[in-house]
Parts: C-alpha cells; sequence; structure tokens
C-alpha cells in the first residue's frame, strides 16, 4: 500500500466540476471546525471559499501561532551540480537545453559554504540536476565531510533514491529529502517529462515515502503550480501531506507550492496561478494540515512574501541563487530558474523582527558536527 493506490482512487473524480458544486455554507461550516476533514478541505480550495479568505487567514495565522510560534526558519539552496539526464519542458536543467554544465569540486563546495555561512546561515538545501553518474551517493557523502563542518542542517533535492541509498545519506548526516512531484496529474506528468528515469510516475510518487523509511528527519513535498489545475494539485498535495504524517509520525513533513517561473526553454504555463490562488492554496493547506511546515521560496515577488509571512509560512529562503558555484562565482553559469525576490538575509531578518517574528538560523545540529 503505497499513496498511489489512494492516487488511482482521486484520479476518478471529476475534480474542475466538483469544485464548482461546493457551496457557501460548506465552505462556513469548514471553517467552524477545528479538525478539517478531507471534504472540508476539499471546500476551501473551492472558488466558493474566495470569499472567505479573510477569515481562513485569520484562522491560518492563530493555527501557526499555535503550532510553531512567532518563528521562521531561514535556509539557502545551495547548487553543486546541474548536469541531468532528464528531459522535463518547464526547466532549464533539461537535458534537451545546450549549455556548458558544471560540477562542483569539493573546495568549490567549501568556497560556496564559506560565502552562504558569511550571510549567518546554518541550513542548506544541497540540489543537482537528476544525474546518478554526476550526483552520486558517493559524491554527496564526500560533500557532506566539508558541509558538515560549517552547517547545523543539510537536506537534498536530487534524484529519487532507494530506501538503502537514503540510509546511507542519513548515515552521512543528510537529514532532509526534499521532492517535488511536480505535478500529480500522471498524464500531465507524462506529457512534460518526455525522456529520462523521471518518467517513471509511480517511483517519484512513493520517493518521499521512502525518504520516511530511511529516517530523514524531515521530508518535503510539493506541486509546481501552474502545470495543471492549480486547486485539483494543492488538494492531492495536501493529502499525500497527511498520508505521511499520518504514516510516519516521526518525520517532519512539509509542504511546498513553487509556481512557475522564467526558465530557458519555450513551455509556457498550462494554467495561470494568480498571488490569490496561491494564497489560498496556502491558507487551506495550514487548516487542513495545522503541524505541516510550508515553504516560501524566492520565487515569489518581495510584496508577497511580506504578506505571506503571517499566514501559515514556516521556513523561507532568502538570497538565493539557484546557479551552481553562485554565492562564490555568481553569473558563471545557467540558473535553474530566475529568482523574483533577491533582499539579502539581513534584509530578511529585519523584516521578520519588524513583524515580531524569531529568524531560526539553527535549529537541528547535524551528529559529530562542529557547534
Ligand atoms: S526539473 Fe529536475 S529533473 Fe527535470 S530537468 Fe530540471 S533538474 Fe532535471
Amino acid at each position: 500500500m503505497s499513496f498511489y493506490h489512494k492516487y488511482e482512487k482521486l484520479k476518478q473524480i471529476p475534480f474542475s466540476a466538483k469544485f464548482h458544486e461546493v457551496t457557501s455554507m460548506q465552505v462556513e461550516s469548514a471553517l467552524t471546525k477545528d479538525m478539517l476533514t478531507t471534504a472540508d478541505y476539499f471546500a476551501l480550495l473551492s472558488p466558493a471559499a474566495e470569499s472567505y479568505l479573510e477569515d481562513m487567514a485569520r484562522l491560518a495565522h492563530q493555527k501557526t501561532v499555535q503550532h510553531f510560534g512567532w518563528t521562521m526558519q531561514l535556509f539557502l539552496p545551495l547548487y553543486v551540480s546541474d548536469y541531468c539526464v532528464n528531459t522535463c519542458k518547464y526547466c532549464s536543467f533539461s537535458v534537451d537545453n545546450v549549455f556548458p554544465r558544471r560540477r562542483l569540486t569539493l573546495s568549490e563546495v567549501e568556497k560556496e559554504a564559506k560565502a552562504i555561512t558569511e550571510m549567518g546561515i546554518e541550513h542548506v538545501l544541497l540540489l543537482s540536476g537528476e544525474s546518478r553518474i554526476h550526483s552520486s551517493i558517493s559524491y554527496l557523502k564526500e560533500i557532506m565531510t566539508v558541509l558538515s563542518k560549517y552547517f547545523s542542517s543539510v537536506g537534498i533535492e536530487i534524484q529519487p533514491l532507494d530506501t538503502t541509498e537514503y540510509e546511507e545519506l542519513v548515515e552521512s548526516g543528510i537529514d532532509g529529502l526534499t521532492v517535488y512531484q511536480e505535478v500529480y496529474d500522471e498524464e500531465v506528468y507524462r506529457e512534460l517529462h518526455t525522456k529520462g528515469p523521471k518518467r517513471n510516475y509511480r517511483y517519484r510518487l512513493d520517493t518521499p515515502e521512502r525518504g520516511c523509511k530511511a529516517g530523514m528527519r524531515s521530508v518535503n513535498i510539493g506541486a509546481l503550480l501552474g502545470l495543471d489545475d492549480w486547486r485539483k494539485e494543492s488538494f492531492i498535495a495536501g493529502l499525500h501531506a497527511d498520508y505521511l504524517q499520518t504514516k510516519y509520525l516521526e518525520t517532519e513533513i512539509g509542504v511546498s507550492f513553487p509556481r512557475m517561473r522564467p526558465h530557458a526553454g519555450s513551455y509556457q504555463p498550462k494554467t495561470d496561478v494568480t498571488d490569490k490562488n496561491l494564497v489560498q492554496a496556502m491558507l487551506a493547506l495550514r487548516l487542513f494540515i495545522p503541524r505541516a511546515g510550508i515553504t516560501l521560496s524566492t520565487r515569489e515577488s518581495e510584496f508577497l512574501r511580506n504578506q505571506l509571512i503571517p499566514l501559515g509560512v514556516t521556513k523561507m529562503s532568502a538570497a538565493s541563487s539557484t546557479e551552481v558555484g553562485g554565492y562564490s562565482e555568481p553569473d558563471n553559469t545557467q540558473s535553474q530558474f530566475e529568482i523574483s525576490d533577491d533582499r539579502s538575509v539581513a534584509a530578511i531578518r529585519k523584516l521578520l523582527y519588524s513583524k515580531g517574528y524569531q529568524p531560526v538560523m539553527k535549529d537541528w545540529q547535524i551528529i559529530g558536527a562542529e557547534d
């Protein structure tokens, strides 16, 4: 039994028609409950709920403070390689896009680590394109001998792996796994992922669960909004998070709803996801799963990020670079996508303090790492 079996039932639902059938009364009923059912979550993602965003925001803020306090964890992405064997129509690193590819050496990784540390960041998310050759387990373990000297927490966002491979990485000190399904609709998934191992929908869908089984401290999932109907995609991502959180009580489950950003290639998002849509997706998720972390990246604008801080977000990136070696040698290579909010870590910290939040630079320590 895995989430795929649940997905097989979900895909029978005529989502668009069902979302439009939701009434104001169903939305109001959902807003009176402390524990939401799946049907309540569905109602809060419907067009009818758009008139209740202020009520949802107030409740989402209360729930977030109740479970996470006035805190915001800060982290940075660290790109170590842009080699990728997959064709994903929406990504600059797609194997079809021709540009000089690069993988950092250990001394280059160390330079990046120093540059990030100077910004005061202690949590990093190590990213690479998906290539078992260029981002091999042995390469990642070697990198960890460097990163564990600088950071208290290192997560990965790389190609999906088997459970035993994740166990090896956990042993090396990696404590978090991020893997986005990108799009939950299986047909759309096949249209967008035309070549490479990523075409295996089921293997990717089961990846977060393998991370939980391997002992990852935190597992972050999500859908890339814009690839298909955002209401349906948010709904299934929320159910996936709920499935993992219920089954793996010791793992911190988080969700992100990144939206499409400009990238190399001609793919245009299938659906336009407005700021209001994104807000609704995040608020509904917070009310459905109050204990889930919600990550907000620099893909979003300064204005929107400022507004979203009190509405359920628990983790933010700041001053991100999405290119390999981008902190110590910026502008040398292809970035994965353009960021929107380029404020410094210091500016984000100041903003958080001004809103009454405590920026958290460290809430975890890799065992054996220097303090
Ligand atoms: S989304 Fe990931 S797998 Fe797809 S091309 Fe980009 S880096 Fe490669």
